[in-house]
């Protein structure tokens, strides 16, 4: 369509009703965005990648076309650790990571993905939505230029594949194994030696004998990479990684070209995917459960209450050492754990009570 000719006609249209001020909405209306997504998953990975392609999917047909999204999974545009660039720099409008791949950017990035002994998914979510977290998510992004969004939940990871087994705190002594991030500093704290690698070399590496132990994420992804067949224990519960959320980044001058419907489809989609992945997580890793446990036989043990301890212990420190590395750190760190202290009671009572009740 000629724009000036329908600017005219839509103006002389408004100054008629005298509703001058309708028509930037009618031009912003017209207007169609293409967003290019980039992710730090391999394209389509189960749960994540498919996270991805769902939000995609989700705005696009929210907007009725006005904002098309194509997703490029890790390395098909940007490799996976790049993704936080990418989009400051404005080679992609928006990104699906997780916050704790970028402390290498902002050390306070991590409160935003978990910290070890912290918040459920549940209690992540009331943090960042009823609780201030978001507010200072997007202050800690502000100066990147990016607008953080949450799009994900994982809910309590399993504390891995082992090779020996744990009876007491001596059994992490001299442990190699593959966590990363808080957790492996955690660990390392305890005598082990944590080590870093990607997800695709693991299983190799555990029959080998180069890695003692790993943990991953929970049963539907780690029977994917079919952990089971070269390791003998499978340990819980995931005290690492008690409900990793996952963000999507968006270009904040990419955001603030957008009419205010779309920016309000582009911030519910992600509302809405964060909620999709928490439910695919927890159905199918209880699927894939059943399978590990009467199918391939897999020794499913939980991690003895000494060890918890020590680990709890430690992390307390990691943790309270990051808060002190800066002042947004430090901001977020109270806040966190502030509000961590208070859910813990309610917890305790509600969720905690009732499924214990449940099993009894
Ligand atoms: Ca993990």
């Amino acid at each position: 369509m000629n724009r000036r000719k329908f600017i005219g006609s839509a103006g002389l249209a408004s100054l008629a009703t005298g509703a001058v001020l309708t028509v930037p909405s009618v031009v912003h209306a017209k207007a169609k965005y293409r967003w290019k997504m980039v992710t730090a998953w391999p394209k389509n990975f189960p749960g994540l990648g498919t996270n991805a392609n769902l939000l995609a999917k989700t705005i696009t047909a929210m907007s009725g076309g006005r904002i098309s999204v194509k997703v490029y999974g890790a390395k098909e545009l940007v490799p996976a650790f790049e993704v936080f660039d990418a989009v400051a720099g404005g080679t992609a409008e928006m990104g699906h990571a997780g916050a704790y791949y970028w402390k290498g950017k902002t050390e306070a990035a991590q409160f935003f993905s978990a910290i070890p002994f912290g918040l459920t998914a549940q209690e992540m979510n009331a943090w960042l939505y009823y609780g201030g977290g978001m507010e200072l998510w997007r202050e800690l992004y502000r100066p990147f230029g990016l607008i953080p969004a949450t799009t994900g939940n994982s809910g309590v990871q399993m504390a891995g594949w082992f090779n020996r087994e744990i009876k007491s705190a001596d059994d992490l002594k001299g442990l190699k194994m593959r966590i990363p991030g808080l957790g492996g500093e955690v660990l390392r704290r305890a005598g082990g030696t944590p080590v870093n690698m990607p997800g695709g070399e693991l299983f190799t590496s555990l029959q080998s004998g180069a890695l003692d132990a790993t943990e991953w994420v929970g049963p539907y992804n780690d029977l994917a990479f079919g952990f089971y067949k070269v390791a003998k224990y499978y340990y819980y519960p995931g005290w690492h990684e008690p409900g990793s959320t996952m963000e999507a980044i968006i270009n904040a001058k990419a955001f603030d070209a957008l009419p205010g419907d779309l920016q309000e489809i582009v911030l519910t989609a992600c509302k809405a995917a964060n909620m999709d992945m928490l439910s695919e997580y927890t159905a199918r890793n209880n699927q894939a459960l059943d399978v590990l446990v009467n199918k391939h036989k897999v020794k499913v043990l939980p991690l003895p209450d000494e060890v918890l301890k020590k680990l709890r212990g430690i992390s307390d420190a990691v943790v309270a050492e990051l808060a002190a590395k800066d002042p947004m750190s430090k901001k977020i760190h109270a806040s966190v754990m502030q509000f961590r202290d208070q859910v813990m009671p309610w917890s305790k009572l509600s969720e905690q009570a009732f499924l214990r009740a449940r099993m009894l």
